[in-house]
């Protein structure tokens, strides 16, 4: 396996958004979703290298990772939801997780009430947002918008179409964001992906729309580093781990019925035993469920749609003593590889979090 990093500089109006209301495309989600850079990579190879981009449709070798904006250098996080902040004073705070299961195992939802200027009842999640955490503070952070408006031009007349105004409300140039690729084969080198520079994603390309200026460099120990820290975690948690969603995250089930998906991470090791809290239902705190379709970029099929769980939603786990050593190694694989189906497309991409 090999891991990439990717930095990506947003150069002209960027819109990814799968819904249009009236005339209006707004750039919607708090990330670069796998798929859509999946596309922006192996869509101009196509013509290069057609039957190496059709293997890889077919037996995915590349994980493309969902893409977080970068402010001042310090990487955005979705927020889950024990973070808070203040709805009259701004004020924000992240609740202590372990204290937080604590509460949920007494039966009890864990709430904030009071915020630290002594604010009452005037506290909201920010699950659904974007955070940084700067010196060891939790900000809130979301991107900027630039509004661009377009006319529809009739190709028969040369002239503007009557009525036809569209707005275009899309992430402003000089964004920065990072992904990562993960390769489990040779196939970024083999497609030449390392060497681009350049990427093209989302809503109105002709219009010169969703260019990105991208970098790639190999991580050479990325994945002992991860290894190391999940020890670390597992150590001084006792064996609790707790699994952050950096993307939807959707399992499939065998019902009497066939198939179908649910908003939990499916095969999951043995070893990594699910908390259940019954006040939760699961062993998840979630952030909301989210409905997920894509168009494959090579034969244009719709993909089936698919209820998940959104990014920022939390899983809790633990596992045995006898197993922290595995554990490290797998976790930290599959924090590369992803939690389960559709990892190929940026879904089901965690993280083991732990509160710095
Ligand atoms: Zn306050």
């Amino acid at each position: 396996m090999k891991v990439y990093s990717l930095r990506m500089r947003v150069e002209t109006p960027l819109i990814c958004t799968e819904e249009q209301i009236g005339n209006v495309l707004k750039h919607s989600g708090l990330y670069l979703r796998g798929h859509a850079l999946r596309g922006g990579f192996l869509g101009p190879v196509y013509r290069e290298y057609p039957d190496e981009v059709i293997e890889e449709s077919r037996n995915p070798q590349l994980i493309f990772h969902p893409a977080y904006l970068v402010f001042e250098g310090l990487d955005t996080k979705p927020a889950h939801v024990f973070m808070y902040s203040c709805k009259i004073c701004g004020v924000t705070e992240e609740r202590d997780l372990y204290e937080a299961m604590d509460e949920l195992q007494k039966g009890r939802i864990p709430e904030v009430t009071v915020c630290q200027n002594g604010h009452v009842f005037s506290i909201k999640t920010l699950a659904g947002s974007l955070v940084v955490k700067k010196n060891g503070h939790l900000e809130e952070r979301n991107p900027e918008f630039t509004s661009v408006k377009s006319i529809g031009i009739n190709r028969f007349l040369k002239g503007a179409e009557h009525k036809m105004l569209y707005e275009y409300v899309a992430l402003s140039p000089d964004l920065e964001f990072k992904g990562v690729i993960v390769d489990l084969g040779d196939k970024m080198e083999r497609l030449k992906l390392t060497e681009r520079n350049e990427i093209r994603i989302g809503r109105g390309l002709t219009r010169g729309f969703g260019r990105i200026g991208v970098k790639i460099d190999l991580e050479e120990d990325a994945l002992d580093k991860e290894s190391e820290r999940i020890a670390r975690i597992l150590h001084k948690r006792g064996g609790t781990i707790v699994l952050r969603a950096l993307s939807t995250i959707c399992g499939l089930r065998r019902g009497p019925k066939g198939l179908f998906t649910e908003p939990f991470p499916s095969s999951i090791d043995e070893w990594l035993k699910p908390i259940e809290f019954q006040i939760l239902n699961g062993n998840a705190a979630m952030v909301g469920l989210e409905e997920f379709s894509g168009f494959s970029n090579i034969d244009r099929l719709p993909t089936p749609r698919l209820v998940g769980a959104r990014a920022g939603s939390l899983f809790f786990y633990k596992v045995d003593r006898n197993h922290w050593d595995d554990a490290s190694k797998k976790l930290a694989e599959r924090r590369f590889t992803g939690f389960g189906p559709f990892s190929c497309s940026g879904l089901n991409i965690m993280e083991v979090y732990d509160v710095e």
